[in-house]
């Protein structure tokens, strides 16, 4: 893992179609490869959201934009100067997983749209991805023209004003547009340049109670390990509020699902920080921005395999309410993204629909629909806050399609 000289104090989401090229620029600005896994690997596909950070750099004495890089030394073996460390947040791009971006867009500060300058735009994805980021609110867009090494000018050019139309009346309309090769490494300091002016860090306030977004969690230890020396589980993802601090007590909401005398209910869970990691560095506290691995004293079994990946950890007793069922203002988009774009038809009672709220998804019913509202009974329930954005998908035909967006009443 490369090491940074700071915490990351952003993340920066990558959406765009599949194979437009999103973990090999992530690779060209971070040095780590985001598809960890190896199931992921033989798939080719980004299951799970990846992960790396980045340090921009500035070649002293040089001009915007030649003077961006993210390498340590020039050429001639200057240092160059620390710009500010961000975190990439890898989206994958295959459409079922569409829940999995969403959930991955609740703790982006900004994105890079990727789009392939060798394909019509737009493609399934790419449609999909910046509807969603309109959805979600993300405003701060750079649109970065991958693999211009495989086109002639005037195929650029042409891409280039195809991007251009797509982008119109949507949240990108005004995004830059910087044509680069990720793979062959051409322009990223043009690209560095527009991230830098487009996606600045958000205004943070410190003393604010701690709230950490889970976006995964893990069980450490090797098969065998035994019992002394086991390591508690840890749990990973972005703070977006306050700051954790090493030694200090968290609670993680809705926690575990305890069974007692038949009946069953969700209880919080507390445990302790034993350890933080940041920017590839353990480190004693993090601040929002970023995404963070966190130690805890919980018993791996409980973290194991993503278990508490769309939980709320936080300071004990200050996280929003646990939820089995909610109320959501509703906003139908018009057409069902991706797939045969059909029209959106009206919720009804009694149908299941995916909702991703934060970095959790659940399954809900809906019990009960009326024009621009739904009440739903949730599988799984979430922690959220009034005024929480929903994500809500449809089942249409074998796959969940995004239809609109809620707002947690
Ligand atoms: P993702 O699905 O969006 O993450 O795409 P990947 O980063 O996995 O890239 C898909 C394929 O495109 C890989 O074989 C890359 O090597 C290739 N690729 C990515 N960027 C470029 C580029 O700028 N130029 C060329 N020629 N190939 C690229
Ligand atoms: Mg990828």
């Amino acid at each position: 893992v490369t090491q940074n000289p700071q915490q990351p104090e952003v993340n920066i989401g990558l959406v765009g179609h599949v194979d437009h090229g999103k973990t090999t620029l992530v690779q060209a600005l971070s040095g780590s490869w985001t598809d960890q896994h190896s199931e992921e690997m033989k798939r080719g596909i980004s299951i799970r959201l990846g992960y790396a950070d980045a340090t921009f750099r500035k070649t002293p004495g040089e001009e915007p934009p030649e003077c961006y890089t993210v390498e340590e030394t020039t050429e001639d073996g200057e240092d160059t100067e620390v710009l500010r460390t961000v975190s990439f947040v890898d989206a994958p791009g295959h459409e079922t997983l569409m829940a999995t971006m969403l959930s991955g867009a609740a703790i982006m500060d900004g994105a890079i749209l990727l789009v392939s300058a060798t394909e019509d735009v737009p493609q399934a994805q790419t449609a999909e991805h910046l509807m969603a980021l309109d959805i979600i609110g993300i405003e701060n867009i750079v649109i970065a023209q991958n693999k211009v090494d495989l086109v002639d000018r005037e195929r650029a050019l042409d891409n280039y004003e195809q991007i251009k139309e797509f982008v119109k009346g949507t949240v990108a309309e005004d995004a830059p547009i910087v044509p680069v090769s990720a793979q062959q490494e051409v322009n990223l300091d043009l690209l560095i340049e527009a991230i830098e002016e487009e996606i600045p860090t958000p205004e943070r306030d410190e003393t604010e109670d701690s709230q950490m977004y889970v976006a995964r969690s893990f069980d450490i230890n090797r098969p065998g390990t035994t019992w002394e020396d086991l390591s508690g589980g840890v749990i990973g993802g972005s703070v977006v509020a306050g700051k954790l601090e090493a030694d200090d007590e968290i609670e993680l909401r809705p926690g575990r699902e305890v069974e007692e005398e038949g009946q069953t209910e969700w209880r919080p869970i507390t445990t302790e920080i034993r350890s933080l990691q940041a920017g590839g560095n353990m480190v004693d506290e993090v601040r929002p921005g970023g995404l963070c691995g966190v130690g805890t004293g919980l018993d791996p079994s409980l973290t194991k395999g993503d278990a508490l990946a769309g939980q709320l950890a936080g300071e004990p007793g200050t996280l929003p309410p646990t939820r089995e069922q909610f109320t959501m203002d509703v906003e139908l988009l018009d057409r069902v993204v991706g797939g045969d774009q059909d029209d959106v038809e009206e919720i009804s009672t009694g149908e299941p629909l995916m909702l991703t709220v934060g970095t959790a998804t659940t399954v809900g019913a809906v019990t009960s629909a009326r024009t621009g509202e739904a009440e739903v009974s949730l599988k799984r329930p979430v922690c959220a806050a009034e005024g929480a954005k929903i994500a809500i998908n449809r089942r249409v035909g074998a796959r969940w399609r995004l239809i609109g967006i809620g707002t947690l009443k």
